[in-house]
C-alpha cells in the first residue's frame, strides 16, 4: 500500500481510511452492477437506494426529528449563503447575523446583497478570537431568522452551547463541525454543511430543514434555487453530485460503527486535548489564537514566536508525516484541523513534535 500521511488540511480534508478502501473496492463495479457509481444513472435503482439510505442515515445519526428533510445540493456552503437569504429574506423581512469569522462575514455580506440584514453581534474587534456572550447579541425587532456559524474554521473557535432565541428560526452553517458532536436538531430551522470537512468529499452540501421553514421557501425564485424544489423531488430534480453523496453514505456508516456522535465527541475531545495541552505546557512558546473557553475541537490555531520558527516547524512536522498545518493568512501561524477522520495517533504525534520542537528552540 502507498504510505499515507497525517493530513491536517482544513478542507478538503482527511477521510476515514476504511471509507477510501471501500470506495476503491467498489469503484469499477458497484455491487455486481458492472459499472461504477460514477457512471450510473441517478434515476436507477442502485443509486436511488444509496441516496434514500443516506438521507435516513443522516437523520438517524443526528437524531433529527422525523419531519425534517435532508437535501443534497451542489455549489458548496458558499452557495447556501445566498440561497438562505433568497429563500427566506422577503422584501418586508429582515434577518440577523452573528459574525464570528470570515465565513460568517461572507454569509452576512451575501445576504446584504439580497435583503435587509443586521449584524446582531461581531467579534471582529479582537480578530475573531472569541464568540459573543448572549448579552452582546442584539437582535432586531422580528428577524425572520438568525444565522450563525457553529465552528469557525479559520480562527479555531466553536460554540460550546448554541444561542437560543424565541420566535425566530435559527440557521447554522455547520460546515466544519457537523457530526462532530450531538446536536438538538429540533432547535434549528435549517442547518447546512459543505461535505469536504467532516462529511465526505467536495461537491455536495447537506441541508437539514424543518417543515415550518420549508413551507416559507420563496416560490418566486427560479425553481433550481428553491429549497422546496429539492424537497419535493427528493433532491433528484436534476442530477445530484452522486459520487459525493455515495461517499457521505459510507462516512455516515463509519460514524455509526464508531459509536455515533456521543462516542465521536468523546474521541474528538481527547484528540484536541493532546494538542491544547502541548500549547498550554509550552510556557508561551506556542500561543493559541482562540480564547480557552471558545476553543474548537476541530481546528486548533496557534502561533510560534516568529515566522522563521513557524517555517522550521512546518518542515520538521513534515519529516514526521504531519502535513497541512500552515494556518490561514488572516491568523498566521499554524492550524491543525482534526476532523472526525483524524486518528488519535495523528494528534499524539503532532503533540510530540510540538513538545520536542519547543524544548529545542524555546
Ligand atoms: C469551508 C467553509 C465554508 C465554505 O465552503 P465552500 O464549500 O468552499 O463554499 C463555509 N463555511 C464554513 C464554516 C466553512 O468551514
Amino acid at each position: 500500500m502507498t504510505a499515507r500521511v497525517y493530513n491536517f488540511s482544513p478542507g478538503p480534508a482527511i477521510l476515514p481510511l476504511e471509507v477510501l478502501e471501500e470506495v476503491q473496492r467498489e469503484l469499477l463495479s458497484y455491487r455486481g452492477a458492472g459499472m461504477s457509481i460514477l457512471e450510473m444513472s441517478h434515476r436507477g435503482k442502485e443509486y436511488e437506494e444509496i441516496q434514500n439510505e443516506t438521507e435516513a442515515l443522516f437523520k438517524e445519526v443526528l437524531n433529527a426529528p422525523e419531519e425534517y428533510r435532508v437535501l443534497f445540493m451542489g455549489g458548496g456552503a458558499s452557495t447556501q449563503f445566498a440561497l438562505v437569504a433568497m429563500n427566506f429574506l422577503t422584501p418586508e423581512a429582515e434577518a440577523d447575523y452573528i459574525v464570528t469569522g470570515s465565513f460568517a462575514q461572507k454569509a452576512y455580506e451575501e445576504a446584504a446583497r439580497i435583503g435587509k440584514v443586521n449584524i446582531a453581534a461581531t467579534t471582529e474587534d479582537t480578530n475573531f478570537d472569541r464568540l459573543p456572550g448572549m448579552d452582546e447579541i442584539k437582535l432586531s425587532q422580528a428577524p425572520v431568522y438568525v444565522h450563525f456559524t457553529s465552528n469557525n474554521t479559520i480562527f479555531g473557535t466553536q460554540w460550546q452551547s448554541f444561542p437560543e432565541f424565541k420566535g425566530t428560526n435559527l440557521i447554522a452553517d455547520m460546515s466544519s463541525d457537523i457530526l462532530s458532536r450531538p446536536v438538538d436538531v429540533s432547535k434549528f430551522g435549517l442547518i447546512y454543511a459543505g461535505a469536504q470537512k467532516n462529511l465526505g468529499p467536495a461537491g455536495v452540501t447537506v441541508v437539514l430543514i424543518s417543515p415550518e421553514l420549508l413551507a416559507k421557501s420563496n416560490t418566486k425564485l427560479p425553481v433550481i434555487f428553491r429549497y422546496a424544489t429539492f424537497a419535493k423531488n427528493n433532491s433528484l430534480y436534476n442530477t445530484p453530485p452522486v459520487f459525493a453523496i455515495y461517499i457521505v453514505n459510507l462516512v455516515l456508516k463509519w460514524v455509526k460503527k464508531n459509536g455515533g456522535l456521543t462516542a465521536i465527541e468523546k474521541r474528538n475531545r481527547e484528540k484536541a486535548q493532546l494538542i491544547y495541552d502541548a500549547i498550554d505546557a509550552s510556557n508561551g512558546f506556542y500561543k493559541g489564537h482562540a480564547r480557552k473557553e471558545h476553543r474548537s475541537l476541530m481546528n486548533v490555531t496557534f502561533r510560534l514566536p516568529n515566522e522563521e520558527l513557524e517555517k522550521e516547524f512546518i518542515a520538521e512536522a513534515k519529516q514526521a508525516d504531519l502535513v497541512g498545518l500552515k494556518g490561514h493568512r488572516s491568523v498566521g501561524g499554524m492550524r491543525a484541523s482534526i476532523y472526525n477522520a483524524m486518528p488519535l495517533e495523528g494528534c499524539r504525534r503532532l503533540a510530540e513534535v510540538m513538545k520536542e520542537f519547543a524544548k529545542k528552540k524555546g
